[in-house]
């Protein structure tokens, strides 16, 4: 046996290396993202070929998978944030050994063309050129799945379990039987309500200079460190972040759509508050970074909607977004813009549905990945289910299949499973946000134009803990109980009840 103090440093020296390269690829794709020349990509993707390949070998070499078998059989000698890296890197690096190499190349290859593939058939309505595509996706990712079962996970709970540790079929049956009780009804009577107030304010030009002068105002209120980040534009807005020293987040900007550069920025500054406030210690391990898709997600809404769509936030911070925006928000008042950004209507495409019809959007996706995963349905079919379940659950018609099965690329790049994440971020959440208010007074601690109690609270609570827990591990810590989907209906009923006069 060897010294366990020997075996740790031999590790470690492992996770520097590992580190050293995911390094180099956080700052390549940040490039490629935000400022990279079109033309540029062919050449880069050589590069990207050689340091992946590099990588691969440190992380498949036979020294450092008997070094991690060593720790691993003796997890009980290890601290608990070293034995939960071990736990799950093992699980990682087995899903590399067990799934053979022809078949994880085939499905490697297929999905460096499939997104292109989709987009085409996005672009002409033509899900039939794609439907070969996508049924020969599946069929590898129910071949990897056998690989992969365990006495505890089969079949679709497989790849929920990579997205989310912990989530299976039936935890989440149960999440979206309750939005079906609960929550469809209450959406049909908030949807057809009409929301009174004179909306002409929002169809107006908002030039992007004065939009930039506002969300550099959002990073001041949500304590953004220029010190340890910077943001940039890109065509999608997002966050990424390189321990808690180098956090970088993007913002797109639209003339006639002012409110979408506020939200996304109170979207990606919540991600990007979760990466900063990880604790330090531990920078130098593989467990900083969020805990998992979902809670990563929950913390990006929970500013986004819960705080950043409030009344409470808006009372101290709506009079200097009028000072910027003179002209446009002359005689807008408080109530007319919070209706404003909380209107409620069913709409066909998911990332612009509002907060209470959102989750419906998900539930959907998810009906179908569980049904084809469990050999109910077949992707030929799946325009016409889709086309049912926007009828049956939304009460709209879809008109083609751009806007309806063939809107999100998720399916395309092989990512099934992970939908239900997303509504489940915002589930933790409303859960997050009833304990917060246990100890913090919102609108008080809002009134000086800062998230700054609100950041410390989430700090202790959630984001110190990094990924050195599972999410579910976490949440039961900050709000001391298991996940509770209950408290997104009350959220939701609550919340608009109030705007809706219900
Ligand atoms: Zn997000």
């Amino acid at each position: 046996m060897t010294d366990l103090n020997i075996l740790k440093k031999q590790y470690q020296g492992f996770v520097e290396k590992i580190k050293a390269y995911n390094f180099v690829f956080y700052i390549i794709e940040w490039d490629s993202q935000t400022e990279a020349p079109d033309d540029c990509f062919e050449e880069r993707a050589k590069q990207m070929k050689v340091l992946a390949e590099e990588q691969y070998k440190i992380m498949a070499s036979k020294e450092l998978i008997a070094i991690v078998d060593e720790l691993y059989s003796r997890q009980n000698e290890l601290d608990d944030i070293l034995k939960h890296e071990i736990i799950e890197f093992k699980k990682a690096n087995d899903r590399v050994i067990k799934i053979p190499m022809e078949e994880y190349s085939e499905l490697n290859s297929l999905l460096a063309v499939t997104e292109n593939i989709w987009a085409k058939a996005k672009d002409n309505n033509d899900f039939a050129s794609f439907a070969p595509y996508l049924k020969r996706i599946v069929e590898l990712l129910k071949k990897q799945v056998k690989y992969l079962e365990t006495d505890e996970l089969k079949g679709y709970d497989v790849l929920l379990d990579q997205y989310e540790p912990g989530m299976t079929i039936k935890k989440y049956d149960e999440f979206f039987d309750l939005l079906k009780t609960e929550l469809i009804p209450f959406v049909k009577k908030v949807t057809s309500t009409k929301l009174e107030f004179d909306d002409s304010f929002s169809k107006l030009i908002y030039p992007k200079n004065l939009q930039k002068e506002f969300t550099n105002y959002l990073e001041n209120v949500m304590n953004f460190d220029h010190n340890k980040g910077l943001s940039k534009e890109s065509a999608h807005p997002f966050t990424s972040g390189f321990g808690t020293h180098d956090v970088r987040y993007t913002n797109h900007f639209y003339e006639d759509n002012f409110i979408s550069s506020i939200f996304s920025a109170i979207h990606e500054l919540g991600h990007a508050t979760y990466e900063s406030q990880v604790d330090p210690l531990l920078e130098d391990t593989l467990s900083g970074g969020g805990a998992s898709m979902a809670m990563h997600e929950s913390q990006s809404r929970f500013y986004e909607n819960i705080i950043g769509r409030s009344y409470e936030f808006w009372k101290p911070n709506f009079p200097v977004l009028k000072k910027i925006f003179k002209k446009q928000l002359k005689n807008v008042s408080l109530d007319d813009f919070i209706k404003l950004i909380n209107r409620s209507e069913n709409s066909l495409i998911r990332t612009e549905a509002d907060e209470l019809t959102y989750p419906i959007h998900i539930m959907i996706r998810y009906e179908i990945e569980k049904d084809l995963f469990n050999d109910k349905i077949q992707v030929e079919d799946l325009p016409k289910i889709w086309n049912k379940m926007i009828k049956d659950n939304l009460g709209i018609d879809c008109p083609n299949d751009t806007m309806g099965v063939l809107q999100d690329v998720h399916w395309a790049g092989g990512s099934f499973g992970y939908f239900p994440t997303y509504a489940l971020g915002s589930a933790y959440a409303s859960q997050i946000y009833y304990s917060l208010i246990k100890d913090v007074n919102v609108q008080k601690a809002l009134k000086n134009k800062s998230t700054k109690e609100i950041n410390e609270w989430l700090k202790e609570h959630i984001h110190k803990y990094g990924s050195s827990k599972y999410p579910q591990e976490i949440l039961k810590l900050a709000t001391n109980e298991e996940f509770n989907p209950h408290y997104y209906i009350k959220y939701l009923k609550e919340k608009y009840s109030k705007i809706y006069n219900l």
